[in-house]
C-alpha cells in the first residue's frame, strides 16, 4: 500500500533526498499513529528562515484524494534537533495563508510543550489548498535553521484499527511485587475509572514508562491524544508513546470479575483484592469474589492525582496572549464490542 516512486519526481534534488532518507525511520517515527505514510509528494530546503517551495500533484494524487481518507501534509523537519518544527511564522500554499488552528490546541504548559518525548509531531492539513499540477508552499520561520520541507500523502487511520494493534501486542504483566515505587502496607482502593473519560475503563491500558496499579482506557487516550497532540500518562504524567501501551492483564482481570456497576476495588498489600462494599444496596447483592495473584506480597501504587489538577495542568498557559484553547475532554463516538482476555 506504500509507494514512493509515483509521485512526480522533477523537482527533488538530490541532496534533499539523500538528507530525508538518512533520517527517514526518525521522521516516520514522529509522524503519530493516526496518520500512515503513503507516499513522499515532494521534499525541499528551507534555508535559514524562508523557503519557496514548488512541488506537482498528479492526477493519481487528486484521484485518492477525492476518497477523504487521503489527506495531503506538510511537514517542516529540523535536521539538527531532528523533529518537526512548528510553523511559527507564515505559510502560505499557493498565496492563501493556511489555517494552522490546530497548533492552538498545543498544550502550552512548559512541562509538555515542545517536548518531543510527549509530543508527536504536528503536520498541518494542506488537503483543501492543494490544486492539479503546479502548487507552491512559502514559509517563513522565527528562527534560523536547517529544515526539510516534506509533503506528504498520508492516509487516516481507524480507531479501530489503532485499538486493534494494541490489544494483539503482548499483555503487560501486573505490576504488583515489582517493589519500585511506594510500598503500601495497608488496604487501598483501586479505581476502575478512567481518569480521562469519568467512565468505567472497557480496555485497561498503560504505558511502558507506568508503574502503578491503575490503567486508564485505550479508546479515551487514543480521542485524548489526538485531540491535543500529545502522549503523556494521566496518572503518571509519563510519556506514553502510542508504542508504549500495552494492555493491563490484572486489571484486565478485574474487570471482568466485576460488574458494570463497580468503579473501584479494594486491594490488599498481597494483591488480593475483592470489591468495595456498594454505598447503596445493589438489587441482586452477590458476595465480593476474591482472587489471588500469585506474586510477591508487595504492592506498588503512584500517589493519587488529582484528575482536575491533571486537566488543568495540561491547560495552563504560559503565554497569556495566547487564546484560549478548546476542552480536551475527549469524544467517545465509536463503541468498541472488543473483549480483553486474560
Ligand atoms: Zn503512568
Ligand atoms: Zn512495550
Amino acid at each position: 500500500s506504500s509507494s514512493s516512486s509515483s509521485s512526480s519526481s522533477s523537482s527533488y534534488r538530490s541532496n534533499e533526498i539523500s538528507a530525508l532518507r538518512q533520517e527517514l525511520n526518525v521522521f516516520l517515527d514522529k509522524q503519530g499513529p493516526f496518520y500512515e505514510h503513503v507516499d513522499t509528494i515532494y521534499i525541499g530546503r528551507g534555508s535559514s528562515t524562508h523557503s519557496t517551495n514548488d512541488f506537482t500533484i498528479t492526477s493519481k494524487t487528486l484521484e485518492l484524494l477525492k476518497s477523504k481518507d487521503h489527506l495531503v501534509h506538510v511537514r517542516a523537519f529540523n535536521l539538527q534537533q531532528k523533529r518537526d518544527d512548528e510553523w511559527d511564522y507564515l505559510l502560505n500554499v499557493n498565496h492563501k495563508p493556511v489555517d494552522s488552528s490546530e497548533h492552538s490546541k498545543k498544550p502550552k504548559t512548559k512541562a509538555f510543550k515542545n517536548n518531543p518525548k510527549y509530543c508527536s509531531c504536528l503536520p498541518v492539513n494542506i488537503t483543501t489548498a492543494i490544486q492539479p499540477s503546479l502548487n507552491q508552499i512559502k514559509a517563513v520561520w522565527k528562527t534560523s535553521a536547517d529544515r526539510l520541507v516534506v509533503v506528504q500523502l498520508v492516509r487516516k487511520c481507524t480507531q479501530e484499527k489503532l485499538i486493534s494493534e494494541v490489544i494483539t501486542r503482548p499483555k503487560r504483566a501486573s505490576s504488583i511485587g515489582k517493589g519500585n515505587n511506594d510500598v503500601v502496607e495497608l488496604s487501598s482502593e483501586v479505581s476502575l475509572v478512567c481518569p480521562l473519560s469519568y467512565t468505567r475503563i472497557k480496555i485497561p491500558v498503560k504505558g511502558d514508562n507506568c508503574h502503578h496499579v491503575p490503567c486508564f482506557d485505550l479508546e479515551s487516550i487514543l480521542n485524548y491524544a489526538r485531540e491535543l497532540h500529545m502522549w503523556v500518562c494521566p496518572i503518571c504524567n509519563s510519556p506514553v508513546p502510542f508504542k508504549s501501551l500495552h494492555v493491563d492483564s490484572f486489571m484486565s482481570g478485574v474487570l471482568q470479575g466485576t460488574d458494570e456497576g463497580d468503579i473501584r476495588i479494594q486491594m490488599k498489600p498481597d494483591g488480593s483484592w475483592g470489591k468495595c462494599e456498594p454505598i447503596q444496596e445493589a438489587e441482586n447483592p452477590r458476595p465480593s469474589k476474591r482472587r489471588r495473584i500469585e506474586t510477591s506480597a508487595v504492592v506498588t501504587l503512584d500517589s493519587d492525582s488529582d484528575d482536575d489538577d491533571f486537566l488543568n495542568s495540561l491547560l495552563e498557559e504560559d503565554n497569556p496572549s495566547s487564546p484560549n484553547i478548546d476542552s480536551p475532554t475527549p469524544t467517545t463516538t465509536t463503541t468498541t464490542t472488543t473483549t480483553t482476555t486474560t
